[in-house]
C-alpha cells in the first residue's frame, strides 16, 4: 500500500523525466505537494495547461523552499549552476537527489552546493524515450525498470530508504552503486550503444546523398531501430559523452577491437567466428528478455503492418 513519503517533493526541470515522475508520484499518492519548476516560460506555462504538478513556480530557490525532497532533473551540465542557486534555500533535513544519467560528474557539480545536515543522494533511473519535454511525460515510464541510486558511503540510511521507497513506489526496481562503477556499466549498455546508433544514422546519411533516399524508403527494422535511438535530445547526449568521457572511450576501444576481428571473420571467410559470436549474442538478448526487460514481441511489439 502507498504511502505520503515526502511531504512536499520539488522538481527542477520539467521534461521527459520528471513528467513521468510527477505522474508516477501521483498516480501512487507519494507526495503530499508537488511543485515544479523549469527554465522557459514556456516549458513551465506547458506544465501548467496540463496540470502536471499542483504548483509551477519560476525559480528552482522558489520551488526547493521547505521541499522535503528536491529532484534536479535537467541535463548534467547545468546541475551544478542549479545546485548552486537552490543552496541557500534547501530545508534542513531535506534530500536532494538528480537522475542524472552519468553520476561521477554530478556529483562532482552538486555535491559541493549541498549544505550540511540536507543529504544528498544522487540516482538515475535506467528508463526513457527519445521524446523530450514536460508532454512526454508518462506515469508508466519506471514500471519494472531499474534506478540505481550511488548514495556513497557516508550517507544517511534512513534518508536512503526513503528515496528507495518512493522509487519502488513509483514502480522501479532499486539498486545501490558505486559511483564510478555507475558509471561504466552506463558506457557499455547505454552510452556507447547511442554513440554507435548516432554514428550509424551519420553514415547512412552521407551514403543517402549518393543512393538519393533509397535508405530512408527501404528502411528495415536494424536501421529503423538506430533511428529511434538517434533522435535522442542532443543536449542530453552531448553532456553524457562530455561528462563520462573515460568510461564510453574504454568500451569504444573494446568495441573498436570486436569489430575489427569481425571485419576479419568476414574477410577470411570464417563463418565459425561469425556463428559463435552471433549464438553468443543471441543468448544475451534472451536473458534481458528474460529478465523482464524488453518484450519478445516480434519487430519489438510494433504489431502487424506498424510503421
Ligand atoms: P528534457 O525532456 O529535455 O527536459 C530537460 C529539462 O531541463 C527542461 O525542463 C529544460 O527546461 C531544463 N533545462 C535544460 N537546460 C537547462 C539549463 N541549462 N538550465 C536549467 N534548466 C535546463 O530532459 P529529460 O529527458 O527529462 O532529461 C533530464 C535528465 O534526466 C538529464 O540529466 C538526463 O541525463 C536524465 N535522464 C534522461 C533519460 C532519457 O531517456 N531522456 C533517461 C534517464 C535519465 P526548458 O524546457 O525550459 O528548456
Amino acid at each position: 500500500m502507498s504511502r505520503v513519503i515526502y511531504n512536499k517533493v520539488a522538481l527542477v526541470g520539467l521534461g521527459l523525466i520528471a513528467g513521468s515522475m510527477a505522474l508516477a508520484i501521483r498516480r501512487a499518492g507519494l507526495a503530499g505537494t508537488i511543485v515544479g519548476t523549469a527554465r522557459s516560460a514556456e516549458t513551465r506555462a506547458t506544465a501548467a495547461e496540463i496540470g502536471l504538478c499542483d504548483d509551477i513556480v519560476d525559480t528552482p530557490a522558489e520551488a526547493v523552499k521547505d521541499a522535503d525532497l528536491v529532484v534536479l532533473c535537467v541535463p548534467i551540465g547545468a546541475m551544478g549552476a542549479v545546485a548552486e542557486q537552490i543552496s541557500g534555500v534547501l530545508k534542513p533535513g531535506a534530500t536532494v537527489t538528480d537522475v542524472g544519467s552519468v553520476k561521477g560528474a554530478v556529483v562532482s557539480a552538486v555535491g559541493p552546493h549541498i549544505p550540511k545536515g540536507v543529504h544528498f543522494i544522487p540516482g538515475h533511473p535506467l528508463a526513457g524515450t527519445e521524446h523530450s519535454g514536460p508532454r512526454a511525460g508518462f506515469a508508466e515510464l519506471f514500471d519494472n525498470r531499474w534506478c540505481l541510486l550511488t548514495p556513497g558511503k557516508n550517507a544517511d540510511g534512513d534518508a536512503v530508504a526513503r528515496l528507495v521507497e518512493l522509487w519502488q513506489g513509483m514502480g522501479a526496481h532499486v539498486e545501490e552503486m558505486d559511483v564510478d562503477h555507475h558509471d561504466l556499466v552506463l558506457a557499455v549498455t547505454s552510452h556507447a550503444p547511442h554513440l554507435i546508433a548516432y554514428t550509424m544514422v551519420g553514415v547512412a546519411d552521407d551514403l543517402r546523398r549518393v543512393t538519393d533516399s533509397e535508405v530512408i524508403k527501404y528502411c528495415a527494422a536494424g536501421f529503423r531501430d538506430f533511428t529511434r535511438i538517434a533522435a535522442s535530445d542532443p543536449t542530453m547526449w552531448r553532456d553524457v559523452f562530455l561528462t563520462n568521457k573515460d568510461a564510453t572511450l574504454e568500451i569504444l576501444g573494446r568495441f573498436t577491437e570486436e569489430l575489427f576481428a569481425l571485419q576479419r571473420a568476414i574477410r577470411t571467410g570464417d563463418g565459425d567466428h561469425l556463428f559463435d559470436y552471433f549464438t553468443h549474442t543471441r543468448a544475451i538478448r534472451r536473458s534481458i528478455v528474460e529478465a523482464g526487460q524488453d518484450t519478445d514481441a516480434p519487430d519489438f511489439g510494433r504489431g502487424k503492418g506498424a510503421k
